[in-house]
Parts: C-alpha cells; structure tokens; sequence
C-alpha cells in the first residue's frame, strides 16, 4: 500500500487547501494512505508530529479556507544535506514512499535535488547506523510530483499557478474601491502590487483596471520614463479623467537596474514646479491582502484537477520516469518535467528586449487608458 504525502511549502497562495484535500482524497479513493506535512520542509526535517496521517473527514470544508492549513515555512536546514538527511530518515520511520510538493520553484527546485540525491542519503543512513538495510529496503526510489503554488504566475511552462487569479482578482477589488475616492476627489494614486521578479499581476491588473501607467520588472524602463508618464498622464487627464492611476510592481526597475519606488513616481504626480502635473497624489501599498483571504473558483478548481492529477503520476511513475510537475496548457492540465520549467524560468526572468516583451504579452504598450 502506497503511503503518499502533501506538503505546501514556500509563500502561502489561495488554493494550496484545495490541493491538499484532492491529494488526500484521491489518495485515501485509489486504496493509499494520506499524510500531510506540516510547516513545509521543516515538518520532514523535524517528523514527528509535524508528518500526519489524514483521513476523508479530515479535509471537509477546506476549499472554501484561505492560505494554507497545514502550514508553510522557509526551512534553512533543507538547504543543506544534513538537513536534507534528516528528512529522509523521518520520512522512512513514518513509511512514505512518495512526495507531492506544491511550493514556488525554490521549493521545486529543493524537491528535486532531494529526489536526486536519495540513493546516497539512503547509503548515508545505513552507513551512520541510524537505519538498517532491512528498514530502507521498500524505499529505494523517492516519487516526487510538484505542483505551482504561487500568487506571482511565475513559473515558465504552466499558463497559470494556483494561486495567481485569486491574487489578481483581490487587486482589482481593491483598485476599484480606490478609483471610487480617487474620482471624488481628483486624486492620483500610485498603488504598489507584490511581483519582484514577475511583473504578470502588475500588468493583469493593469488592464483589467484602465490603468494609466504600469511599471514591471520584465520591461525596465527608460532612463527618461518621468517624461513618458507624464505625457500619458497629462493627455488622461485632458481627456476629462478625473483619477490617475499607476501600478507599480515591487521589482520595477530602469534599464540600469535601478528600482522605480513609488515614492519618485508619486513626487512627479505631484510636482508643482512650472510644468509639473500637480497632482494630489497618494500612496497605497496593498501588500498581503493580496495573498490572503478565500480562492477565486479557477484557483479551487486548478487545485482540485492537479491535486488529483499528481496523485495519478506519483501512482503511474517508475524509477525512469523524470520528476514532473502538473501545468495547465491551454485547459489542459497536464505533466510536465520539472528542472526543464525551473531552468526557463531562471532564464526569462532575465530583462527581455521590449519588442520580443510586446509580442509576448501580445500587447502594444503597457499603458491602458479609459
Ligand atoms: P515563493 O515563490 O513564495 O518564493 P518558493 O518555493 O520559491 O516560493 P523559497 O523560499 O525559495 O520559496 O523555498 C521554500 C523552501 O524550499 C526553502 O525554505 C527551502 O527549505 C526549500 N528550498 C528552496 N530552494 C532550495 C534548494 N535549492 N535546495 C534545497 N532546498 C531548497
């Protein structure tokens, strides 16, 4: 009888429940034992408690519960392979053959070189006395099955990450309650969005909203963006908008490197130097409210098809098969390897030319007017 584990690691994102009832549903349907880890990899590092049996009843309710309710964690120690050994030996005493992760790529990544290094960990462990041959004689291949929990959509290779629409969704919540008092008043408002690296709820926002002026990592701005945003604005503004608003990612940069704060984007609103657009401009940083709170239902839905499908490929994988993550590619949710979707990643995340940026998001510019 498999025993199959759930862990969410990494930052929390809605929908990481959803996952972690299919998994243990799907488990507990097709004749295996569910467990949960919890508090990420520190709960392998330290076991006992921390790594649980779970029943159907066990997971009632949890689609419709925000963040995470096993616990997430930044485990230092995993980093490491004395941390990494520890982990092996607790999962082995509690008899778990195979590993469902669903994490940023951090966590991935981490799942992946554990996987890889399994045989030698389990030598390790015989070698040091802590384990018998007899004892690791059943676990002599660790299936792991990844699964893209994150608000940012940052991973290359899957459409969307679970996670990322409910992010999305709670922004425009929050920038249309802002353009309400924005239009009372006149006002500007430079909003600042999570997204250091991936510039993908920035700019979504961006459009869902009509925003003015949109700021993203991916496409670093010239040095004179000061004069191109206020033409954009200025223009808006004489067009009869009675509100700005600018979307600023927290990763924005110019060509040199150098971060955009909110801060310089919200004194060039309010210049009033002779020329200066003079705004009444304020600052909103929406910070975690974008992460908390309930899943949108395509974040409870994703979560259920690919906790159920990475139940399937820990059951269907031999000890050839590469570790693979499940993607969703055009409403389809599929397997895909996983250190090939890191290493893209690793490699997008790199600035791209604003032509190859503008074919790729299909777009003409990153400034959406009313
Ligand atoms: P987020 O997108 O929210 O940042 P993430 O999964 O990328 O999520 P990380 O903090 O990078 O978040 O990773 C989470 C945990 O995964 C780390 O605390 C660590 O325990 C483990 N981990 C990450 N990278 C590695 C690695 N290269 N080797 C071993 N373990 C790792």
């Amino acid at each position: 009888k498999k025993k199959i584990a759930v862990m969410t690691s990494g930052g929390d994102s809605p929908g990481m429940n959803a996952v972690v009832r299919a998994v243990v549903r799907m488990a507990i349907h097709m004749g295996c034992d569910a467990y949960c880890v919890y508090e990420g990899y520190e709960g392998l590092v330290q076991g006992g408690d921390l790594i649980k049996r779970m029943q159907w009843n066990d997971v009632r309710g949890w689609l419709s519960e925000g963040g995470t309710l096993i616990g997430t964690a930044r485990c230092m120690a995993f980093y490491e392979r004395p941390g990494r050994l520890v982990a092996a030996k607790n999962m082995i005493l509690h008899g778990i053959d195979a590993l469902i992760i669903c994490g940023g790529d951090g966590s991935l990544t981490g799942a992946d070189k554990f996987r890889a290094e399994w045989p030698s960990l389990l030598e390790e462990l015989v070698a040091n006395g802590q384990l018998t041959k007899e004892q690791i004689g059943p676990y002599q291949h660790l299936n792991i099955v990844g699964l893209v929990g994150s608000i940012d959509n940052d991973l290359s290779g899957t459409d969307a990450t679970i996670g990322c629409y409910s992010a999305l969704a709670r922004i425009c919540e929050m920038v249309d309650y802002i353009e309400a008092t924005a239009s009372s008043h006149s006002r500007a408002f430079v909003i600042e969005v999570m997204g250091r690296h991936c510039g993908w709820l920035a700019l979504m926002a961006g459009v869902a909203t009509g925003a003015d002026f949109v700021f993203i990592p991916e496409r670093p701005r010239d040095r004179d963006w000061k004069a191109d945003m206020s033409t954009v604005v200025r223009r808006h503004r004489e067009l009869g908008k009675r509100k700005t608003i600018v979307i600023v990612a927290e990763g924005a940069r110019d060509k040199d490197g150098t971060k955009i704060t909110p801060e310089e984007i919200k004194d060039l609103l309010a210049d009033k130097s002779e020329g200066g657009l003079a705004l009444d401009t304020r600052i909103t940083t929406l910070g975690h409210v974008q992460r908390g709170g309930t899943a949108v239902s395509y974040d409870r839905t994703l979560g259920t098809l690919q906790g159920v499908e990475a139940v399937r490929a820990v059951l269907e994988a031999t000890p050839e098969t590469e570790t693979c993550f499940i993607a969703i590619n055009e409403n389809k949710i599929v397997r895909k390897p996983l250190m090939k979707a890191v290493a893209e990643t690793k490699e997008l995340s790199k600035a791209v030319d604003a032509k190859d940026f503008e074919k790729a998001m299909g777009l003409r510019d990153t400034e959406f007017a009313d």
